[in-house]
């Protein structure tokens, strides 16, 4: 089975095939956008994480393979679900990570409640001219129809989701990951996420939670269709 990952990052593509070799075997190959010569930008202009996944997945889709794509971000209690879908560019159009924590770390200066989420979701969407037989758990008709209105794709599309709780710190702490890291302070591990090592953080994120409910779904689809 061939799957058409809606990125053109070379470390995405490696991370996602290293992964599904290991809960799929090597029953299934992803390739990129440039693999099925797909040269076009796609506007993430969603309102939710589930939204914006599931357009990017699209791209693929449109072309007739099946199509997966992920969005992630931080979502703050205190700040009704901000930077949320935003939260790559929260500080504007020259966003930088550093200016994004600072902007963060304004917004809530005077704020008590520092509870936090990040989330991910993966969509799959699965055109039906592909005749695959698709009962799975995790489809999600709201967004079959949101595509289907919008794109005109007829198709299923499962959602996979992760998400991580934590707090927001007052201040930067630890040098590894990316992004909204250094503030995220995870109580369990009494560590903000840039002081995990890649693999703790892998056990307990959003991402990797997304893409272990990722390759379960995979499975289910190859299983079903055997
Ligand atoms: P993306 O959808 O994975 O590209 O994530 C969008 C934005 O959310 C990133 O640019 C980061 O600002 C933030 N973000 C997502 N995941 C993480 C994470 O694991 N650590 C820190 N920031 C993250």
């Amino acid at each position: 089975m061939e799957i058409v990952l809606a990125s053109r990052n070379k470390k995405k593509i490696g991370e996602m095939n290293t992964l599904l070799s290991k809960f799929c075997g090597d029953s299934v190959k992803v390739l990129s956008l440039d693999d099925i010569g797909f040269s076009g930008d796609i506007e993430e202009d969603g309102n939710t994480f589930e939204e914006n996944s599931a357009i990017k997945a699209c791209a693929p889709a449109k072309m007739g393979y099946i199509g997966i794509a992920d969005d992630s971000g931080l979502c703050v209690d205190a700040l009704g679900g901000a930077p949320g879908v935003f939260s790559a560019r929260y500080s504007g159009e020259d966003a930088t990570d550093a200016k994004n924590n600072e902007k963060l770390l304004c917004e809530l200066e005077n704020v008590n409640d520092r509870k936090a989420q990040f989330r991910t979701v993966i969509s799959m969407v699965i055109p039906k001219s592909l005749g695959l037989k698709v009962f799975h758990p995790l489809t999600n008709p709201e967004i079959e129809e949101y595509i289907l209105e919008r794109f005109g794709i007829d198709a299923h599309v499962c959602s996979c989701e992760g998400e991580c709780c934590g707090e927001i710190l007052r201040e930067m702490r630890g040098e590894g990951g990316f992004g909204y890291d250094p503030l995220f302070y995870v109580p369990e591990k009494g560590k903000t996420f840039s002081e995990l090592s890649p693999e703790e953080k892998n056990e307990i994120s959003h991402r990797g939670q997304a893409m272990r409910c990722f390759g379960d779904s995979l499975n289910i689809l190859i299983e079903d269709n055997k």
